[in-house]
């Protein structure tokens, strides 16, 4: 079959596809966390005392007691099998950032011949998967696999279904032998405890006397494209690398911005009715949906959750995305930049710290000014990204986002915090020591009769920053569509947790007495302080712009790390190895484990893209782009032969660009045989300058090539058809 043959197919396929079959949605409270092991089914399956043990473990955080352990498991077994399961599975996060699982069966065979069903306490507590094929960053040898997966019992334990049966799914860490984390969830935890700790110690000098647990929270938006499995099946690179290598613009692309929050299509909304339906089953409270900028791009957002819970369901969603997508014919890419010249995806994270005492510390209130414990924790936020810039830059590194960040549709590869014009008018006062009125929000009034006139927000949004506060929590937007949010809660956790403690040391200092107004005149001197040393962090203006490049590293002194190869080596930065080691986070060892397994990854998935680009330029865009040519020559010297010439200065383009790529490719594969490295760090510059440079080298040809040669030798689907047509 000719290129466009295959493409005719596809679209043949595609416009008269029948609709998926989904049944009748079911009304939200017969599905909501049906299959979730909640604490509502705690309580019913429980004892009161192990249930009030749970409860108090999973909102407080409290030590179980092994004994509970077995009667949880032995209630969850029979609520599992009743659920159809017959196999449990310790589900995991290595740092590879995907999500991990090893299935055994409830079964135990006896020797009168019976099979019974099995689970106890000490499997519900522990798992050891043989993991040793799991990047560790050198924490253990090969020849020293031992590994352990131990139950997390703040994140329910949920069943997964096929058609064929059911899962009983439990929430676990992944550690080594020796106890050092090979995983995303242990120092999530690690860094929430931090927090806890510091947040607690910070509230009681000023005079909170009942301070409840804190836990931080996170609401993930996902953004993420659909493309039609026929077109996908047509494009390797797609398929490999979830982006596309080569592609030539649509005519028509975002320009319009008729995508973004416009009517979703049809087949596009059942497939996310589906999604969400699998969501709420999932206890996901899956709550926002839009198109996104980008056509055939889509955004979901779940309501927040505690961070940790929210960032295993934020692993279920992707996974539900994906899987879905291929039951409605669709593959989903969660990839940052799966095309060139429109829109890439990102994931914001939107996070808070709060208790059942204090409520969400970072929620200004009414009179924010006089909010003495939501400055406090601003204030920590804004030296911890003063001072973390560079770690939050890394834990967002990777081959994909570095396409986004920094280009203008995405926050820029320099920190900077964004407060919105109430919240930073009150800092500029308190870095000139004194702190009296606020901007008033004031009342939205229309003028017209049938409008009813509403509060607005104390500020505006503005979606070049990339830490940005929104009113009553953070928004990290630089974190890329397909990583796991783990990093990066953990990351903030621990920044918060670091100024924290050090403001509890610098409160001690400036407070001198009891009353309030000693407190309030201790608070703001320390604040004050905040804003003299860590001030140059904030910043309103846009962040895309070329000014604020050059301001923020030449007057400010922030850094601009545009890709992962710079970025990285920032978890190699003693200050940010201390930070982890204080907090009791990471250890060096397990800091530097991730540091490795990150540039492992990131070097790997160039090499892919790379020899894909050479492949597919020379197995696929070559030949058919040499017999356009050859039939071009045909033409024009059949036309000859009759004593008329044709126009030959598109074979001759043609011939020039196939030239061009070749030559491109075989620098490319030079390039790609070097190894000659002295250091992980000078292998990933190479990458990131040279390797991807001749990758685009390459691309210019294929993509001008695109544009030249006859639209039914052209095989692979292109942008205009993979983004209009569904
Ligand atoms: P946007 O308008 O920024 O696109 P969305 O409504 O798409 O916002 O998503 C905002 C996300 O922030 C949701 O997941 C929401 O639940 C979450 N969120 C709201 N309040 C908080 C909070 N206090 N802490 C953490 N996340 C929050
Ligand atoms: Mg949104």
């Amino acid at each position: 079959m000719s290129g466009s043959n295959a493409r005719e197919q596809a679209i043949f396929e595609i416009t008269n596809r029948e609709a998926t079959k989904v049944g009748k949605r079911k009304t939200l409270d017969k599905i909501w966390a049906s299959d979730v092991f909640t604490l509502a089914k705690m309580e019913e399956a429980l004892s009161k005392k192990a249930y009030k043990a749970m409860k108090n473990t999973m909102e407080n955080g409290a030590p179980l007691d092994p004994q509970v352990a077995d009667s949880v498991a032995a209630a969850l077994k029979e609520w599992a099998i009743a659920k159809g399961a017959d196999y449990f599975s310790h589900i995991f996060y290595p740092l590879t950032g995907f999500t991990a699982e090893k299935h055994d069966g409830f079964i135990l065979t006896e020797p009168n011949g019976k099979a019974i069903t099995e689970f106890n306490g000490n499997l519900l507590i522990k798992g050891e998967p043989d993991g040793s094929s799991f990047p560790n960053g050198g924490i253990r040898q090969t020849n020293a696999a031992r590994g352990y997966t131990a139950w997390d019992p703040t994140s329910p334990a949920y069943i997964l279904k096929t058609r064929n049966g059911a899962t009983l799914c439990i929430p676990s860490v992944f550690i080594s032998w020796t106890g050092e984390s090979m995983d995303k969830k242990t120092p999530l935890l690690r860094s929430n405890a931090a927090m806890n700790a510091a947040a607690t110690k910070v509230l009681k000098k000023v005079g909170e006397r009942n301070v409840a647990p804190l836990n931080s929270s996170c609401g993930a938006e996902q953004e993420y494209f659909l493309v039609d499995a026929n077109f996908a099946a047509l494009r390797p690179d797609l398929l490999l690398t979830g982006r596309t290598l080569f592609g030539a613009p649509s005519a028509k692309g975002q320009e319009f911005d008729d995508h973004y929050f416009g009517a979703i299509a049809e087949r596009v909304l059942v497939f996310m009715q589906d999604v969400e339906e699998k969501l709420y089953r999932l206890g996901i409270p899956a709550k926002t949906r839009h198109n996104e900028v980008a056509p055939a791009q889509f955004e979901i957002a779940p309501y927040f959750e505690a961070a940790n819970v929210a960032a295993d369901h934020q692993q279920m969603l992707m996974t539900v995305l994906k899987s879905t997508a291929k039951d409605h014919g669709f593959l989903c890419l969660l990839h940052e930049k799966p095309f060139a010249g429109i829109n890439g995806s990102g994931k914001h994270v939107n996070w808070s710290v709060g208790n059942a005492t204090q409520g969400n510390l970072l929620d200004p209130g009414d009179k924010p000014n006089e909010n003495l414990n939501f400055l406090l924790f601003c204030g920590a936020v804004i030296r911890g990204v003063h001072l973390y810039g560079p770690l939050l830059r890394a834990v967002v590194a990777s081959a994909g986002n570095d396409h986004r960040l920094g280009a203008n549709e995405a926050p820029p590869a320099i920190l900077s915090v964004y407060l919105g014009s109430q919240i930073e008018g009150i800092f500029d006062q308190i870095a000139k020591g004194k702190l009296d009125g606020i901007d008033e929000s004031g009342l939205m009034d229309l003028g017209l009769s049938q409008i009813i006139p509403f509060t607005k927000d104390a500020g505006d949004r503005n979606r070049t920053s990339p830490f940005a506060f929104t009113g009553n929590r953070f928004e990290f937007r630089a974190v890329g569509s397909e990583q796991s949010v783990a990093g990066s809660l953990t990351a903030m956790n621990t920044m918060l947790a670091d100024s924290l403690n050090w403001m509890a040391d610098e409160l001690d200092k400036a407070i001198t007495g009891k009353s309030n107004a000693a407190i309030r005149a201790g608070v703001i001197t320390v604040l004050k302080k905040v804003m003299e040393e860590h001030g140059a962090v904030v910043f309103g203006g846009d962040g895309y712009s070329a000014e604020w490049h050059k301001e923020a590293v030449e007057k400010r002194g922030l850094k601009n790390l545009p890709t992962t190869a710079d970025a990285l080596p920032a978890l190699r930065d003693d200050d940010v190895v201390q930070l982890f080691e204080k907090a009791g986070v990471l250890s060096p060892v397990e800091l530097e484990a991730r540091f490795e397994v990150d540039a492992e990854i990131y070097l790997l998935k160039i090499a892919v893209e790379a020899k894909l680009v050479v492949s597919m330029a020379t197995t696929t865009i070559y030949p058919v782009a040499t017999s356009y040519l050859s039939e071009l020559a045909q033409a024009s010297s059949a036309a000859s032969e009759l004593g008329v010439e044709v126009d030959t200065s598109l074979a001759k383009s043609i011939a020039a660009n196939i030239n061009g790529m070749m030559s491109s490719v075989d620098k490319l594969k030079k390039a790609m045989a070097k190894d000659d490295f002295n250091s992980v760090v000078e292998h990933m510059q190479f990458c990131a300058g040279e390797i991807r440079s001749l990758m685009d080298e390459v691309r210019g040809y294929v993509d001008a090539l695109e544009t030249e040669v006859a639209d039914d030798f052209w095989p692979l689907p292109t942008y205009q058809e993979m983004l209009f047509i569904k």
